[in-house]
């Protein structure tokens, strides 16, 4: 099936010639979709009603709220949506004093099987269309009114599991005639998949790249990380040296904090030697428990003292600031607790 939103200019301007129609058609249709966030051919008044007549048979994806949670200590606010299929998946936004963020999921479900994460449970159910990554962040602007700045490829799913759609959707979002996000703030999280990064880093991008790391060495990665029994450690870090080199794009390596587990002093120091030398930042969160597993965060004093203890080896270390943390939901608990309910 056509998917219109998830086609570039040059593919619409394509599409409009064998329809017979001009190609210019194309232009005009992407920029309802991706700048003036049409969600239907009746919203495009500037084309003739014959032409709106023919298109009808594209359907044009949309999303449905299914659910909505706003935090009353910072604003954030969880998005459930609902996709033409019935499939649901969860969207952040999170408001910062340099501008909103919107955190979307590239895949209904996920297959990595990370053992802290809520949206392993249940698997991977189907990857996301380009279309609708970029409905996450339309939707949420259109709701709220407000312009999204930053964009997190962080929710449910494995983006590079998904790499074409991703890739896409990354164009269509920064390039000319859509939002035109700044590419330097669009960042892709994930958890390792080394051919994938190769091939990324020939892309010609210039988003962040952030790995989710999570342990020390291979043996604590692999208790934590299936994905880990595929790519040791060290073909991980080679393939980030060689993306920063090809970029020159720093890497964020993001670590999260389980208590007895990969928070110990010896844990940091064995990180750090790895990491050093490396243009990188790290950035530390303490573990969202979820309900399914017994890990435990580590404590606060913990969580300082494995700061203090990396940054000797790493000039950039940070504390990831936790949004929304009264609603439901870090890391794909909302999406989690539907399923359960229903
Ligand atoms: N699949 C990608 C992106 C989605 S997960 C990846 O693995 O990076 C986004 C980040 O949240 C990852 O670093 C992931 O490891 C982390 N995460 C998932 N569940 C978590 C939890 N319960 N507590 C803390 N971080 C979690």
């Amino acid at each position: 099936m056509t998917d219109i939103k998830s086609m570039t200019t040059e593919e619409l301007r394509k599409l409009m010639e064998e329809l017979g129609e001009k190609p210019f058609r194309g232009g005009q249709i992407y920029s309802w979709l991706h700048s003036r966030l049409a969600v239907s051919w009746e919203d495009m008044t500037d084309l003739s009603k014959a032409l709106r007549e023919k298109l009808r048979k594209y359907p044009i994806t949309s999303l449905e709220t299914a659910g909505e949670q706003v935090s009353a200590l910072d604003g954030t606010r969880k998005y459930l949506f609902r996709l033409a299929d019935g499939n649901v998946i969860e969207s952040v936004l999170m408001r910062y004093k340099h501008g909103n963020s919107v955190c979307i999921s590239s895949q209904a479900g996920c297959r990595m099987g990370c053992r802290f994460c809520a949206s392993a449970i249940g698997g991977r159910i189907r990857n996301l269309a380009a279309s609708e990554m970029l409905d996450q962040i339309y939707r949420i602007q259109t709701l709220t009114g407000e312009r999204v700045s930053n964009v997190v490829v962080m929710g449910t799913g494995e983006p590079l599991d998904n790499y074409d759609q991703l890739l896409r959707f990354i164009r269509i979002l920064t390039g000319e005639g859509g939002l035109q996000i700044s590419q330097r703030n669009v960042t892709v999280s994930t958890c390792g998949l080394v051919p994938q990064i190769y091939r990324l880093a020939e892309e010609k991008l210039q988003i962040t790249l952030a790995i989710s790391l999570h342990a020390p060495n291979d043996e604590k990665r692999r208790m934590l990380m299936p994905i880990a029994r595929k790519y040791s450690m060290e073909e991980v870090l080679e393939a980030c040296r060689s993306y920063f080199e090809k970029t020159g794009r720093r890497i964020t390596f993001e670590y999260s904090l389980v208590a007895g587990v990969n928070d110990g002093e010896e844990d940091a120091r064995e990180l750090g030697e790895k990491l050093r030398g490396l243009n990188c930042h790290v950035n530390l969160i303490p573990v969202n428990p979820i309900k399914e597993r017994d890990f435990r965060r580590s404590d606060r004093i913990v969580v300082q003292k494995f700061k203090i203890n990396l940054e000797k080896y790493v000039r950039n270390v940070t504390l990831r600031r936790e949004m929304g943390s009264d609603i439901d939901g870090a890391c794909g608990q909302l999406r989690r607790s539907y399923l359960d309910r229903s």
